[in-house]
C-alpha cells in the first residue's frame, strides 16, 4: 500500500490516458477508481462491434476500429512501454500495403494496432482497477475529506484524495470551472477538430483490391482501411470491412448533418474514391465530435499535464501531452509520475 495524502485516487475517463494513469498508479500501491461515461474502455482508441445477416440468413460478427487506426512510437520512454505490451502479445506491428493517389505501393512509416481489437490495450492496463461504466461525472466536490465525484446514472459514495481528469479539453471544462478556473479557460482554447467515420461491410473485391490502406490525396475522404486485413481480425471469407474517415474539412462541414445524410455521402465518396460500385451488407457512421489535433497547436502545456498537489486535482489526455496516442501516453506518464514521486519534481 502506498502511503501518501493522495493514496486514493479517481481517475474520469478510460482512454489511454486514464488506463496509462491507472496501470502506473495501481503498480506503485495506489487504489484506483475509473469512471468512464461509455460502456466500454479505450474511448478513442476503441473497436465497435456489430452483428449482421447476409443474404442467405447467416449471422457474421463484424468488428471496426472506429477511431485511431493506428499509432506511431518516436519517444524512447514510450517506446519502451510499447514493447512490453508487445511482448504481452496486447499490441502488435501493423504494417498495411498501402497506396496513394499516383498509385504506388508504399510502406507506412512503423506503425502499431492492439490485438485482437483497439480496445485491448486499455482493457489490459484497466486489469487491476474497478472501472464504473456508463458513469458521466458531471462535477466535482471538495470537502474537508476529499473529493466525491457525482454522476447523473449512479450515486458514487466513496471520498478520493486525488481525481484525474483524463477526457477531451473541452468536455473537461465545466469540471474544472469551480475549481480551476484558470484551466478550465485554457481547456476551452484546445479546441480539436471532428472525425466522421464510415464503417460497414461490402462483398469481397479481391480482384480490384491489392491493399490494405489508402490514403486519397484530396475529395471527401482522407483514410480508407481494410480493417480485417489487420493483424489478429477475424475475417469473414467473401466479405471486407471497411472503415472509411472523411477529411477533417468534410466533417467539419457536415458537422451537424442527419446520420443517414452522412452514411449515403460518405458511401457514394468511397464508390467515386475508388471507382467501383460496392455493394454494402451493413453500413452505419460514427461522428468523433473532439477527434485528433488540435486546432490550435501552440499552447500546449509544458509539463505535459496539469497538476495542482494541495488540491489532489490534474488534468491529462492527448491535448495536453501534444496530440495523438504517444502524447495521451506522454501526459498520463508525466502526471502518474507527480503522484508516484512527488519530492522528485
Ligand atoms: C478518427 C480518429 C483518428 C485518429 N488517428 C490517430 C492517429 O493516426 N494517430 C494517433 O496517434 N492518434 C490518432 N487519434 C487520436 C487518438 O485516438 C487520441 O489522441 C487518444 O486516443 C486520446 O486518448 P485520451 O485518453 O486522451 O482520450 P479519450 O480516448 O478520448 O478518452 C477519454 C475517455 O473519457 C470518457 N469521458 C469523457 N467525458 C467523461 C465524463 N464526463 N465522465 C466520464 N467519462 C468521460 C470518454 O468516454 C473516453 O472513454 C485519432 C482519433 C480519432 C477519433
Amino acid at each position: 500500500m502506498h502511503h501518501s495524502l493522495n493514496n486514493r485516487v479517481a481517475i474520469i475517463g478510460a482512454g489511454i490516458a486514464g488506463a496509462t494513469c491507472a496501470r502506473l498508479l495501481c503498480d506503485a500501491g495506489f487504489e484506483v477508481e475509473v469512471f468512464d461515461k461509455s460502456r466500454g474502455v479505450g474511448g478513442r482508441m476503441s473497436t465497435r462491434r456489430s452483428e449482421w445477416t447476409d443474404c442467405d440468413g447467416l449471422i457474421h460478427t463484424a468488428h471496426f476500429d472506429h477511431g485511431v487506426p493506428g499509432f506511431s512510437a518516436y519517444s524512447p520512454n514510450f517506446i519502451e512501454f510499447v514493447k512490453q505490451a508487445h511482448e504481452k502479445s496486447v499490441l502488435a506491428r501493423w504494417q498495411p500495403r498501402m497506396i496513394s493517389d499516383q498509385d504506388q505501393i508504399n510502406d507506412e512509416t512503423e506503425s502499431w494496432v492492439a490485438t485482437p481489437n483497439m480496445s485491448a490495450w486499455c482493457r489490459d492496463l484497466l486489469s487491476d482497477s474497478k472501472v464504473t461504466f456508463t458513469c458521466n461525472i458531471h462535477s466535482l466536490i471538495r470537502s474537508a475529506s476529499g473529493w466525491t465525484l457525482q454522476c447523473a446514472e449512479e450515486t458514487i459514495t466513496k471520498t478520493f484524495d486525488a481525481v484525474i481528469i483524463a477526457i477531451p479539453p473541452l468536455q473537461a471544462t465545466s469540471l474544472l470551472k469551480p475549481h480551476q478556473p484558470d484551466w478550465a479557460d485554457h481547456a476551452q482554447t484546445l479546441i480539436q477538430q471532428p472525425h466522421w467515420i464510415l464503417m460497414g461491410v461490402t462483398s469481397d473485391v479481391s480482384p480490384v483490391l491489392n491493399w490494405e490502406l489508402f490514403r486519397p490525396a484530396s475529395g471527401p475522404l482522407s483514410l480508407i482501411i481494410r480493417n480485417d486485413a489487420k493483424p489478429q481480425r477475424q475475417q469473414t471469407p467473401g466479405f471486407i470491412n471497411w472503415v472509411i474517415h472523411a477529411s477533417h474539412e468534410w466533417s467539419q462541414q457536415h458537422l451537424e448533418s442527419s446520420i443517414d445524410d452522412v452514411e449515403a455521402a460518405l458511401k457514394i465518396a468511397f464508390s467515386d474514391t475508388l471507382g467501383y460500385p460496392f455493394n454494402w451488407h451493413r453500413a452505419s457512421v460514427h461522428r468523433w465530435r473532439y477527434a485528433s489535433d488540435l486546432v490550435v497547436k501552440d499552447i500546449l502545456c509544458p509539463d505535459l499535464h496539469l497538476w495542482q498537489a494541495e488540491l489532489g486535482l490534474g488534468v491529462c489526455g492527448d491535448a495536453w501531452g501534444g496530440d495523438g496516442v504517444e502524447g495521451a501516453w506522454s501526459s498520463a506518464n508525466t502526471l502518474a509520475s507527480r503522484l508516484i514521486k512527488p519530492d522528485e519534481l
